[in-house]
């Protein structure tokens, strides 16, 4: 199979988290598909049509190269919103092509204007607005200032929607902010009306904001981690628990990673293991190497805190993780074979590794992880 490493993609369980997703919002509400980060690792030329197959016709990404890629692997028509960079020639294209994109500075609607005038075909924009996150978007002053621009604009740019971004709807901690930002946003959206200007589609939400703000739902919600069937952290799982107390974990996650043992090493006691002294063997151990390491995106940090699952059993990483392999402790697991499958991320018998148990709870994690496995580790799709 020429690689160390692959990674599976269930469709069942894309379905159900899919389903689960649209029960929550109801039908009033529209799900777009957030699929940067090559769909968190998925990859999106494997995950876009499958979402398709599974009733999902609006995908967002954060790139001109994101959205061809899109473009090229989808099976249906659907519609594709660019939330982040463009530069001028990609405008073009994507008005050419049908698709939607972000407006946070006054020169992209220049652009968008100039070029949808060339093409004889509308841009469709979403106005971004600055709330809190202090990223990218327009405050009540700036937009003041586009009113013009926006007369000028009239004809040749169609607002499909009006839009921001919280700063860290996954933690309670954040709760002030997250109020603070959608009420800026209400009182910016009110304004462009009042000036004349009906966005299409109000949308703020993101999957923590989703399922702790309902409120923050509106026309339609921009979901990434959830759809792939992991939470965005702990506290908004428990937030959602809280409300559902007859249910158990309703998300299913779609991705397994797997290798395979490449190698054993018996280890006597007190020696060390890897690369510098911060293992050292506290008993005769019988080590796997696992042809998997920092360069195929399974982080260094894991290094003596990761565990993979080999014959339906734990096994923890040991040592450093190196650039292409790591040491995983056997020991204790009987008949373990040369080739025996190794299970990164996801079930093997009754055991998972979700990324949230390599031991720190970081928020961060599971979207890091995610994004950061490889594109050219293969990918398949299962059912
Ligand atoms: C990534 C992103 C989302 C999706 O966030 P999740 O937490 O993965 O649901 C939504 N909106 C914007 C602007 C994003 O950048």
């Amino acid at each position: 199979m020429f690689h160390s490493s692959y990674i599976e993609i269930s469709k069942s369980a894309l379905q159900h988290n899919i389903a689960f997703l649209k029960e929550e919002i109801g039908p009033q509400v529209k799900l777009s598909s957030v699929v940067k980060g090559n769909a968190y690792g998925h990859g999106i030329e494997h995950f876009a049509p499958l979402a398709q197959e599974c009733g999902v016709d609006h995908f967002s990404v954060f790139s001109a190269d994101e959205a061809e890629r899109l473009l090229q692997s989808l099976k249906k028509p659907a519609t594709i919103m660019v939330m982040g960079y463009l530069d001028q020639p990609e405008v073009e294209w994507a008005i050419a092509h049908g698709i939607e994109f972000f407006v946070f500075e006054p020169g992209r609607l220049t652009a968008a204007t100039e070029a949808a005038g060339k093409l004889g075909k509308p841009a469709r924009i979403h106005l971004e607005m600055e709330t809190g996150m202090n990223r990218t978007g327009f405050t009540l002053a700036q937009l003041e200032k586009l009113l013009p621009l926006l007369h000028q604009a009239r004809g040749k740019v169609e607002l499909a929607g009006a839009c921001t971004h919280y700063a860290g709807a996954e933690s309670l901690q954040n709760h002030e902010r997250v109020l603070d930002q959608l009420s800026k946003y209400k009182q910016q959206l009110q304004y462009l009306e009042s000036a004349g200007y009906h966005p299409a589609q109000c949308h703020t939400a993101c999957s923590a904001a989703m399922v702790s703000y309902p409120e923050t739902r509106m026309d339609l919600v921009r979901i990434g981690i959830m759809q792939y069937g992991f939470w965005p952290s702990p506290e908004t799982y428990r937030h959602y628990l809280g409300l559902h107390r007859d249910r158990k974990d309703p998300l299913r996650r779609l991705i397994t990673w797997k290798s395979s043992i490449m190698s054993f090493k018996n280890v006597p006691q007190g020696e060390f293991v890897g690369y510098g002294t911060s293992f050292q063997a506290p008993r005769d151990m019988q080590l796997a190497i696992v042809p998997v390491g920092y360069a195929w995106g399974y982080s260094r940090n894991l290094s003596n805190q990761g565990q993979v699952l080999i014959r339906g059993v734990r096994a923890a990483v040991v040592g450093i993780v190196n650039m292409n392999v790591m040491m995983v402790d056997v020991t204790d697991i009987p008949g373990v074979q040369p080739e025996d499958e190794v299970v990164l991320l996801g079930t093997q018998g009754e055991e998972s590794i979700t990324v949230a148990s390599f031991g720190e709870l970081s928020t961060q994690l599971n979207y890091e992880l995610l994004t950061r496995l490889p594109i050219n580790i293969p990918r398949y799709i299962v059912e």
